[in-house]
């Protein structure tokens, strides 16, 4: 008894529900990975493009960065991300900080329209317990 005009399909429903559960900020295919064992015939494509409506929806946010896989949150609220320079892995920044102030900042060809912050550093898997990574240490990607 399939409800079909229900809005949000049960596989969508699981993934919102697994990646609300995590604060890992997993890639499409970390939560693939998650999903499959309550949905053990969903396929990679269907959790890639159930990921792009929810957060066309605005259910959950798409963290885009050049050069590294795409992360998604299931935590909208506005809060700040710091990214390893080493493995990628993102955690989110405890304090509350305003969005940068954009009024001072021009580009030829653009109309600006917000800012995000973001930040940077080496996280504990990264450090392995020992003293802070040199800087300018490997970065792999
Ligand atoms: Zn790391
Ligand atoms: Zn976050």
């Amino acid at each position: 008894m399939e409800n079909k005009s229900q809005r949000m399909t049960k596989q969508r429903r699981i993934i919102l529900d697994e990646l609300r559960k995590l604060t890992s900020h997993p890639t499409a295919d970390e939560l693939y990975e998650i999903v499959r064992q309550r949905l053990p015939r969903i396929s990679l494509g269907t959790v890639y493009r159930n990921l792009d409506v929810l957060s066309e929806n605005g259910e959950v946010l798409k963290l885009e960065s050049a050069g590294s896989q795409k992360r998604f949150d299931g935590d909208v609220s506005q809060h700040c991300h710091v990214r390893c320079v080493s493995c990628g892995r993102v955690g989110d920044v405890q304090e509350a900080l305003p969005e940068p102030d954009v009024s001072g900042v021009s580009a030829p060809g653009f109309t600006i329209t917000h800012g995000v912050s973001e930040f940077y550093g080496v996280c504990e898997a990264c450090r392995g317990g020992d003293e802070l990574a040199a800087p300018g240490g490997r970065i792999r990607q």
